[in-house]
């Protein structure tokens, strides 16, 4: 079985076929990071990356990758992980826990289930270069438990869902099974009153599921508040960080933003493409 160092040795004569092949984007992803050799390693245990015969990469070259049949094959599998993981196009886990972690989940994930599907023609194009031809993930959240207000609080958590999807090409959906869901909304003590509304992070499960939780303590008087930590929250399970920009929903304070704005759209964007899974609405708005 491969270990680190052939694989590492493996990736970087990957990295140099795919920069020659126009594949900066995998290239740069690949070039001497560790996380990814880590990762690449699990995908190949868990015998996602079939394609990916070490044994014969090891002694590979540059140009006789580049002649391989199956090349392809491999940039396709590679890209997909990458992707998946929440990797920026420099390599570097865009978020250093979330990110790492949803990297493992997303690893059991891909292995034992068919929640990945590929994009059409018609939507590939909207994908950012270096992302072309990469499957689509589907989030499917499930409710175990919203907390209780004046205002339908599981109408508004669709909707922050929906308010993600409207800008960018992550998709959502609810599921009524559990255990299909890669999401878990649920209310939790998290620390009292105050300071943390809620938090995104890896859920039960060995990894398997990321949760959404809300710290069961606060009280609820204006939606608006609320949709702004959960759609804040929503953003960190697509991958983003904070920002320090004033006024974005990515801002660790909980501000006026209940939506995406402009900078937090765009840095959605440049991790899942524009958004694909919204019907289009005619109906503008007027003052
Ligand atoms: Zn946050």
């Amino acid at each position: 079985m491969a270990d680190s160092k052939s694989l590492a040795k493996a990736m970087t004569t990957i990295a140099g076929a795919a920069i020659k092949a126009k594949s900066p984007f995998l290239g740069s992803a690949l070039m001497g990071k560790r996380d990814v050799a880590d990762g690449l390693l699990k995908l190949v245990d868990r015998k996602f990356l079939t394609n990916l015969n070490l044994g014969e990469l090891e002694n590979a070259t540059v140009e006789s990758l580049l002649k391989d049949p199956k090349f392809d094959e491999i940039q396709q599998a590679i890209s997909n992980a990458l992707r998946l993981a929440q990797l920026d196009s420099a390599g570097g886990l865009s978020d250093p826990t979330l990110g790492k972690k949803m990297f493992n989940w997303l690893l059991t994930a891909m292995g034992c289930d068919g929640k990945l599907e590929r994009p059409n023609a018609s939507n590939a194009k909207d994908l950012p270069d270096g992302a072309k031809g990469l499957p689509t993930f589907e989030y499917q959240y499930h409710f175990q438990s919203v907390p209780t207000a004046a205002f339908d609080t599981r109408e508004a958590i669709v909707r922050c869902f929906i308010n993600w999807q409207a800008v960018c090409g992550a998709k959502f959906s609810e599921t009524k099974d559990p255990d299909k869901a890669n999401v878990l909304v649920k209310i939790e003590s998290i620390d009292g009153r105050g300071n943390t509304l809620a938090d995104a992070h890896i859920g039960p499960s060995d990894g398997f599921q990321l949760e959404l939780r809300i710290d069961d303590s606060e009280v609820w008087d204006t939606e608006h508040k609320f949709e702004a930590a959960i759609c804040h929250e929503i953003g960190h399970l697509i991958g983003l960080q904070h920002t320090s920009t004033p006024g974005q929903l990515m801002n660790s304070t909980v501000g006026t933003a209940a939506k995406p704005q402009t900078e937090d759209i765009e840095r959605a964007q440049q991790k899942w493409g524009k958004s694909r899974f919204m019907k289009k609405k005619k109906k503008k708005k007027r003052r």
